[in-house]
């Protein structure tokens, strides 16, 4: 830790790298370096994008009733990334 990295997370599925925090709870989404599954969200007819962190996420898709609404969440896994490593600044 050198104070200057920001959380990472790899979504591995996505192969995307996030700096954001859960968008239910704020928090991370993984800090065991085996990860966490995360849930993705697409939102809306512009597909914006939602993720949430496991606790969060089994509490959403407990709550989904259709499969309309089922096939706009996708299950993903989310990496923890050392010293934020992956983020486009590298210094
Ligand atoms: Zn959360």
């Amino acid at each position: 830790m050198n104070g200057e990295a920001s959380p990472a997370f790899l979504l591995v599925n996505r192969v995307e790298v996030i700096s954001e925090c859960c968008d239910a709870c704020g928090n991370g989404f993984a800090s065991n370096p085996a990860g966490e599954k995360a849930l993705i969200a697409s939102v809306g007819s512009q597909n914006r994008v939602l993720r949430f962190c496991s606790s969060c996420g089994d509490n959403i898709n407990s709550r989904i009733q259709s499969e309309e609404a089922r096939a706009r969440y996708i299950w993903d896994w989310a990496i923890p990334l050392k010293d934020g490593r992956g983020l486009t600044h590298n210094s």
